[in-house]
This record gives structure tokens, C-alpha cells and sequence, in this order.
């Protein structure tokens, strides 16, 4: 434990040399200011953030860590040791996003280039202080808001959840480009007693959605809840909330679907529900989902609008769903 701390905290000393760097560069770095002022974000907002600026420098980060060889740097990810044993800057020219972990401890980056190219995000590597199935970006920045809000909005990007910051909404975390995990929804049920998810209004989002659905089933409880918002076709919180203001968004996201409600909505609409078959395969869809639930209320009440759904009486649905083994495929 001690010897974890120990790594904790050689990993963050380097983070945040680099991170005083980079905030220290975005002060004169005019093409980057603009692009965040573009992006409605004022000087304040990038402060409390701790934005800042990787310049186009290849070996930048030697002017604040002389001793740019020390293996730690790749380590960390802040360096990248190349096939020819050349080091270099993982980042350069991009808007660097600090990342922390809920006790504030600087456990990584993203970056985002500003103009055209490839990869639009770039975010720090796994290190062994950093893992993406587990962090959530924001939840740092946001824990007082968090608790006085007593909810917690997950969004997909960094832009989302500053962007919503910048109007008011200082609630909202980001998953780091990786799928929903049971450790997220872990962190975030400890984190509020209501989660609403509201990723983009695209496939890509609603796929997401599901998958975070998928991670939240073992962990319901009948004392939290959990929702979703779904944003209209081409629309990300960042890019709603400013075309719809903050209040639009609150809005919004008081007409949130619960849980339940979405999980039988998709069940239902896969199938042909008119015929019997339709029936029998949403049933077959369903046992997995219902499975994975901890008994208790909700999942009485699922299974309870679920049998009259498919037409069938809640006995006769818990007998195929807890008394018959799951056939594979
Ligand atoms: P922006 O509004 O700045 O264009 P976005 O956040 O809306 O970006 P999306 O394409 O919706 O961008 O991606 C959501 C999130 O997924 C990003 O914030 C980032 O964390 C992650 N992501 C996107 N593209 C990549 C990538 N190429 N590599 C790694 N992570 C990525
Ligand atoms: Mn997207
Ligand atoms: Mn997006
Ligand atoms: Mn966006």
C-alpha cells in the first residue's frame, strides 16, 4: 500500500510538472485561446479546468524535466520511446485536458488538436496509475457540485462536460473514449444516487447507452436511480446545451427515460410483438438483462410490465427466466 502510494505519487510529481507547462504555454498561445473561445469556453472556465497548451516543440516537455531519458516519462505516457530509441513528446499541439482521480491526484491527459488531423483526441496510455475503465473525467472538478445537485450526468467527451460547465451544468463526467464499465457506475452510484447518461445523438451514442445499461443491471438498487437521455439526431451536450441554453438542457434532462423504461422499449421494438414469435424471442432477449438484476422491487416491476408485454402471467415468466438453465447462443 505504501509502496502504491509511492508510485501514486513519483507519476503525478512529472504529471504535474508537465501540466504547469502546458498551462503555462496556452497563456501565449494565440491559435489555441481562439479555438477555446470558438468553442464558447471563457479564460475562467480553461483555469478551473486546468486547460492548457502542448506546443509543436518535439522534446517540450526537456525545458521543465531535464531529465528527459528517465524512464519514468514513458512511464507516465507523457514521453513516447519510439522503435529507433528516440523520445519524444506524446503531445504536441493540442489542447491538453487535465485528467484527476477523485482524491485530485493528476493521473493522466487528453489532448485535442485544433485544427484538421488525426486523431481528433488523444488521450493519455495505460499507466499504473491510469486506467480508462475506471476513471471518469470530471469527477474531480465536479464532486461539490455533484453532491448539491445530488445527481450526476455521464457524458461521452472532455468538451461535454466543460462545455456544460461553462453554462452552469457543473454536474456532468466523462467516460474517457472507452465503453461504460461496472466500475464506472460503481464509482458514480457512490458518487450520487441518481446517474443520467447522455451520450450523443448518434448510433455511436445510443450503442454506448446500451452498453452502459449492460453495466448498471448488476449494480440497481431500489434506493438509486438511473436514466437516459437521449439527445435529438446530431446533437452532443456541449452542442445542445449551447444551442438550447442551460435550461433547455435541465429540461431535457428532467424528461430523462428511467432504466426500466428504456430497456423494455428496446426489447420491445427489436421484435414483432403482434406474433408469438416476436413474444418468445424478446422473452429470450430479456433473460440475460433480468438475470443480471439483484432481486428486488425494480426487478419485480420489470418482470411484472414485462410479462404483460408478452402476454404472459408473471408466474409463467419467472418460471422461464430463474427456473430453466439459458440455452447458449
Ligand atoms: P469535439 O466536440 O471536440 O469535436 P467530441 O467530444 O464531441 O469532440 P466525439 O467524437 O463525440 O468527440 O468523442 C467523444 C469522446 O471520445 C472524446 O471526448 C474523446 O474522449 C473520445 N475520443 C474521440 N475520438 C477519439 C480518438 N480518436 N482517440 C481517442 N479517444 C477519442
Ligand atoms: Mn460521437
Ligand atoms: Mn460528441
Ligand atoms: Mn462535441
Amino acid at each position: 500500500r505504501a509502496q502504491r502510494e509511492a508510485v501514486v505519487s513519483r507519476h503525478s510529481e512529472v504529471l504535474e510538472t508537465a501540466n504547469t507547462h502546458y498551462r503555462q504555454q496556452l497563456r501565449t498561445a494565440r491559435p489555441a485561446i481562439e479555438y477555446l473561445k470558438s468553442r464558447g469556453l471563457s479564460g475562467e472556465i480553461a483555469a478551473r479546468f486546468g486547460l492548457g497548451w502542448a506546443g509543436n516543440d518535439r522534446q517540450g516537455l526537456k525545458a521543465v524535466l531535464p531529465n528527459y531519458d528517465d524512464p519514468l516519462l514513458v512511464e507516465s505516457g507523457l514521453v513516447i520511446l519510439n522503435e529507433e530509441g528516440r523520445r519524444y513528446d506524446r503531445f504536441r499541439e493540442r489542447v491538453t485536458f487535465p485528467i484527476r482521480n477523485a482524491r485530485g491526484h493528476l493521473i493522466g491527459f487528453g489532448g485535442r488538436i485544433i485544427g484538421k488531423g488525426e486523431p481528433k483526441y488523444l488521450n493519455s496510455p495505460e499507466t499504473p496509475i491510469f486506467s480508462k475503465g475506471s476513471e471518469l473525467y470530471g469527477m474531480w472538478e465536479g464532486r461539490t457540485a455533484i453532491r448539491s445537485n445530488g445527481m450526476v450526468i455521464v457524458v461521452e467527451g472532455y468538451m461535454d462536460v466543460v462545455a456544460l460547465a461553462q453554462l452552469g451544468i457543473e454536474c456532468a463526467v466523462a467516460t474517457l473514449g472507452t465503453a461504460t464499465t461496472p466500475v464506472h457506475v460503481q464509482k458514480l452510484l457512490r458518487a450520487s444516487d441518481l446517474v443520467i447518461f447522455s451520450f450523443d445523438g448518434d448510433k455511436a451514442g445510443r450503442k454506448a447507452a446500451w452498453r452502459a445499461l449492460e453495466a448498471c443491471l448488476p449494480l440497481l438498487r431500489d434506493d438509486a436511480s438511473i436514466r437516459f437521455l437521449f439527445l435529438p439526431e446530431g446533437h452532443d451536450p456541449d452542442s445542445y446545451v449551447r444551442e438550447f441554453g442551460p435550461d433547455g438542457f435541465r429540461t431535457a434532462l428532467k424528461e430523462a427515460m428511467s432504466l426500466s423504461q428504456f430497456m423494455l422499449s428496446e426489447l420491445v421494438g427489436r421484435h414483432p410483438m403482434e406474433e408469438a414469435e416476436g413474444r418468445a424471442r424478446c422473452i429470450h432477449d430479456a433473460r440475460p438483462l433480468l438475470q443480471a438484476m439483484p432481486a428486488g422491487a425494480l426487478r419485480m416491476q420489470v418482470q411484472r410490465e414485462l410479462a404483460q408485454l408478452t402476454r404472459l402471467t408473471p408466474e409463467e415468466l419467472t418460471q422461464l427466466i430463474h427456473l430453466e438453465d439459458v440455452p447458449s447462443g
